[in-house]
């Protein structure tokens, strides 16, 4: 078992240590979450339909897109430039949860300049996490024979 299980066998947070066992944060602004958001919208359809709306409702608006886009427009737009960015298209995510087209991502060399101006004492765990996977990924890159200036880029499906 790992560190997320207590010693009743119940889940227990440790990025919230004061959340009671067996519950868990979930956050509209990671996208890694998003598909959880999207299955709990759909789990609570019939117990608690006006719920399971405004879930999909955020789920919509936090990805920049208007509240009464049409279904089949339910793509994800650039925070930098605003395209759409669509199925098959190149783009990375932001710590807060933003998209990136593939023009305006930073490389892997900006993305640890930006954390190397910032002050360590100024920044929260996720932050000096963030840093350090900035860090491993850019040396894990280079190591694989990679570029400093390529970029951290995913194929939206
Ligand atoms: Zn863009």
């Amino acid at each position: 078992m790992g560190h997320h299980i207590d010693k009743n066998g119940q889940f227990q947070s440790d990025r919230h240590p004061g959340l009671p066992p067996d519950k868990i944060v979930v956050s509209f602004k990671h996208p890694e979450a998003w598909p959880a958001l999207a299955a709990l919208a759909e789990a609570y359809q019939h117990r608690d339909p006006e719920l399971a709306a405004d879930i999909r409702e955020r789920l919509r608006t936090c990805r920049g897109l208007p509240i009464d886009a049409p279904l089949d427009d339910d793509f994800f737009s650039c925070e930098g430039c605003g395209k759409t960015i669509k199925p098959g298209d190149k783009y990375t995510t932001t710590l807060d949860g933003c998209f990136l087209c593939e023009e305006d991502a930073p490389s892997f060399q900006d993305a640890l300049d930006h954390w190397n101006e910032r002050d360590p004492s100024t920044m929260n765990d996720e932050e000096r996490e963030c840093a350090e996977s900035c860090r491993k990924a850019l040396a894990d890159h280079v190591a694989a024979g990679g570029s400093p200036d390529d970029k951290p880029l995913t194929v939206m499906t």
